[in-house]
């Protein structure tokens, strides 16, 4: 563990296995330096117990990043649930991740991430208190995603003024990768502004539910790293800035949902020297869990939320122009502004 080389001093990693649900998850605690750790639950058929761990660290350290810059008071975690989100779901599975969760006190708390549901996370709240992003109660949040694609719009055009010279997004073709929850809310900001969208899913009811909505065009998976596009939202995985797709890419700018989007942190920088500018991921997706730290602090509250939403657009701005000033990575400024907030905090 301590040798991992995403490892980066993790205050505590904890493993958890109940034989008689079948879950085995890990809950991960990157630190909580500016509060309590705060990040979702992931639910994901892994190939393996290293690519669980590995996954669980670097989501954990992203949430330290985002926290960090959308100015909450929440350090990072997240939590993975090794298993397949469409067959190996159960009643008995949550109950026990809730358990889980609380055995740490309240040094994390958890919320939706890919594959874990509202429902799921109401399971969980019959087992602990640490829990966010539910349908009722009295502080209850429900599903972040619309306020994430706000943010991301926002974002997006905030990029877009540094990349195309204008956030007037008439004309301008956004290619969007992945139409769930985020994607496809972001689709309808986008289509409301005039952008014009192409996209792609593996699910072909959400992309048609999509494009009939907004008139985009559907494209296959694959052929969405070609398009010619003036930005790439990457909406649905991972690393999907890596050598394969990076001589494929046409786009001026990428400005997406997804996390943990650049392979490796290197990939900014051949970015860079394309031309392409990068909003770093946990900078322009921060809009979820700023909706998860209204409810967090017991006390929910709609204009705090667009109040921090619009200064985290700010500070995306300031990410962008301080990167192509220096002529420094995107990512690397991000990274930079992230660690001194969480070491100022110590
Ligand atoms: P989701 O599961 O609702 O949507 C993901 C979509 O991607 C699905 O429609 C899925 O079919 C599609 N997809 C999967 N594999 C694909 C592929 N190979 N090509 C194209 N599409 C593919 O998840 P979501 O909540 O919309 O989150 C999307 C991303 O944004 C994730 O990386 C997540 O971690 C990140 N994120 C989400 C939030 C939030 O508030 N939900 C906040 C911050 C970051």
């Amino acid at each position: 563990m301590f040798d991992h080389p995403s490892f980066d001093a993790h205050e505590g990693v904890h493993m958890f296995h109940d034989a008689a649900s079948g879950l085995r998850a890990i809950i991960a605690v990157h630190s909580t330096a500016r509060g309590p750790a705060a990040g979702g639950c992931r639910m994901w058929d892994y190939d393996s117990g290293e690519a669980m761990l590995k996954d669980a660290l670097r989501l954990s350290q992203g949430m330290s990043y985002k926290n960090a810059m959308a100015d909450i008071p929440l350090g990072g975690g997240k939590s993975v649930i090794w298993g397949n989100a469409r067959t190996d779901k159960s009643p008995d599975l949550f109950r026990a991740f809730g358990r889980a969760v609380n055995s740490l006190q309240g040094q994390y708390t958890t919320a939706e991430d890919v594959g874990v549901s509202v429902a799921d996370m109401e399971i969980v709240r019959e087992e602990t208190p640490y829990v966010a992003g539910l349908d009722k109660g009295e502080a209850a949040s429900g599903d972040p995603s619309p306020v994430t694609a706000k943010g991301i719009f926002l974002g997006l055009r905030e990029t877009a003024k540094r990349a195309l010279g204008t956030d007037d997004l008439r004309g301008k073709t956004v290619a969007v990768q992945g139409v769930g929850h985020v994607g496809s809310y972001l689709c309808d900001h986008l289509a409301g502004a005039g952008a014009d969208l192409i996209i792609t899913d593996i699910d072909q009811a959400a992309l048609e539910a999509v494009s009939k909505r907004t008139g985009a065009r559907i494209v296959a998976p694959d052929a969405i790293y070609d398009v010619e596009a003036d930005i790439f939202a990457p909406c649905a995985l991972g690393a999907v800035v890596n050598e394969q797709t990076l001589d494929r890419f046409k786009f001026k700018a990428i400005a997406g949902g997804a996390n943990n989007q650049l392979i490796v942190p290197e990939m900014g920088e051949l970015l860079r020297r394309k031309g392409i500018l990068y909003a770093p991921d946990y900078v322009i997706n921060g809009g979820g869990i700023i909706n998860v730290a209204a409810e967090i602090s017991g006390n929910y509250s709609r204009d705090w939320v667009e109040a921090k939403l619009a200064r985290l657009v700010e500070t995306l701005g300031e990410v962008l122009d301080e990167a192509l000033s220096e002529g420094t990575p995107t990512n690397v400024v991000a990274d930079r502004i992230a660690r001194e907030r969480i070491a100022a905090a110590k």
